[in-house]
This record gives C-alpha cells, structure tokens and sequence, in this order.
C-alpha cells in the first residue's frame, strides 16, 4: 500500500489536500480514499472498491469514450467563466450554495456560466443538500432563468426532494441520497429523483454501482469521489459499462487536483474522457508520497468491517 497527499486548487469540502491510499494487485491499481469523516464502517465499501480495482478488474466496456462536465467550484463569476472556457467542455456542473455565500453569488457564477458555455451548452447545478425547500424552489425558478439541465440534491432529505421535485419543472439528481446498496429503493418509493448520481468508491465497486443504476431505474450520472487516475479509472469503468449514458458524467475533476500518480492522466479533452486504464507512474507518485500510521489504520479497520461480512 502506498500513502498519497495531493494538493487541491481550490477547497473542496473543507480540504485543501486529497489524500487516499493506492493498492496493487494481479489487475491492476486500485484506490482507497474515503473522506476523513467516515469512519470503517463506511470506508469499508471504499476499500471493496479498491479490492475491486485490483484484484478482479472490471466488466466489459460498451463505449469507448466518456462525455464529461467541467465541475465549477464556489469560484467569482471571472474565474468560473474563464474555467468554463478553458475546459472544451459542453456541459457544466456549477456548485452553488457555498457557506459564507449568497443567493446574489450564485446566481451571477451560474449566469457566467451560461455566457461561457454557450445556448447549446448545458447548465447543472449541485446544491450539496445546502437549501430547504422554500429556498430550494425559489432559487431554482430564479437560476433557471440562464436554463438548467438539471439541479443536484438541492435539499438534504429525501422528502424535501419529492417535495422540490413537485414544485419545480427542473429535473431533480440524488447524490448525497444514494450511499449505501439500499438507497436507491427508498429514492424510488420517495419519489424523490429523476436523476441517480452514482459514485464508485461509496458504493463499493463497479459492479456494486451497477447493481445500484439498476435498482434505481433512473438515469445514471456517474461522478467521482475527486480522485486520481486510479480512482478516476474506475468511475470511468461504471460510465462504459452502464446500458445507456443520456447525460455528461462528473469525471473531469483531476484539474482540482495540482497534480497525479499516472503518467498519462486521465485528463478530459474536448469534453471527453477516453476509456482506459492509467497505470501509476513511480516518478509522479514520489512526489506525493508519504508516510502516514493514520491511512494505515483507516485501512485496517475498513478490512476488518470487509472481513467480518465476508468479502
Ligand atoms: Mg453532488
């Protein structure tokens, strides 16, 4: 196992570092990387993810390339218009409802936004659960003015996004909803979403996620867990492997991070990630490399959790 820290450009949920462990085995590379709030229980699915990654591989690809969003942080319009230029990307995620910000805030980012991006070009906004209802419906009328593609997990609860969802034409995603293997159901029975946001390292695999798309019934976005290539590559695998990709997944977030451990990173261009597998490069992850007692026992405990119900 290999500790790695990497230096974030901008904050993302309250961290300025992304740290995670990188494991090998006969398939290839996989990462652990669960946020530092988890504790084993959760990051036991992580490390099943992992596991996955590196000692079973992944299913058959059905698409070789993977249309991506350029992900839009908490930034001033300025900068979110420049990033929205620069990425070539043809749909744009913008996060909105940032702690110590307003509603004027993300209303002038998502209208940079829109300008950058172009009338064929399409708008979502991820609210990170950070509204309640009323906020959510008003805020949502108002942003779709510059045309939302949709907006992600505006309230906390399930029963708050049924009752957004009722109110407003946008369509509503399930992110933060959709954690664990029996999620997906309760969303059903809510009625809660016409979007499942699907992340592979919670869910404990690419076959696990795919388990989840299924149950849900909905339409699959397949987001990361703002990983490395490593990680990265196994998000891609779920999106290549999924029936059907109506929408643009949140797989172009390696510009978050200031650098990587693959040699050839998985770096979106034009709006596009290839399907493939970046193999870990010794020189690049030295550089962020270290030595950390604490991932060894995250990872410990994550085992044990795994061990006891069997996989
Ligand atoms: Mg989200």
């Amino acid at each position: 196992m290999r500790v790695f820290s990497i230096p974030m450009r901008t904050r993302f949920r309250g961290v300025t570092r992304r740290e995670g462990v990188l494991v090998r085995g006969p398939a290839g590379w996989g990462e652990f990387s669960p946020f530092a709030e988890y504790g084993p229980a959760e990051s036991a699915r992580w490390l099943a993810a992992a596991r996955e990654a590196a000692f079973q591989g992944w299913p058959e690809p059905v698409r070789d390339r993977i249309p991506v969003n350029v992900t839009v942080p908490a930034v001033g319009p300025e900068q979110a218009f420049a990033m929205v230029r620069a990425s070539g990307c043809a749909t744009a995620k913008v996060k909105v409802a940032e702690r110590g910000q307003g509603d004027v805030d993300d209303l002038a980012r998502v209208e940079a936004v829109r300008a950058a991006i172009g009338p064929a070009g399409k708008v979502r906004v991820d609210v990170n659960g950070g509204w309640d209802v009323e906020h959510a419906v008003r805020m949502v009328r108002e942003l779709d003015r510059f045309g939302l593609e949709y907006v992600e997990q505006p309230c906390a609860t399930l029963e708050e996004l049924a009752a957004v969802r009722r109110r407003v034409d946008v369509p509503v995603a399930a992110d933060e909803s959709i954690r664990r293997a029996e999620d997906p159901l309760r969303v059903r029975a809510a009625g809660a979403a016409d979007i499942a946001v699907l992340k592979v390292q919670p869910l404990g695999g690419v076959r696990a996620a795919l388990k989840v798309a299924e149950a849900t019934g909905l339409p699959v976005v397949v987001s990361s867990a703002v990983e490395t290539s490593v990680g990265l590559a196994a998000g891609v695998a779920l999106a290549a492997a999924l029936p059907e990709l109506p929408y643009a997944c949140g797989l172009a977030t390696l510009s978050l991070l200031e650098g990587d451990v693959a040699a050839e990173p998985l770096r979106a261009e034009g709006g596009v990630l290839p399907v493939r597998r970046p193999a870990v490069d010794e020189a690049a992850l030295a550089r962020y490399e270290i030595d950390d007692e604490g991932w060894r026992r995250r990872m410990d405990g994550a085992a044990a959790v795994l061990d006891r119900v069997g996989r």
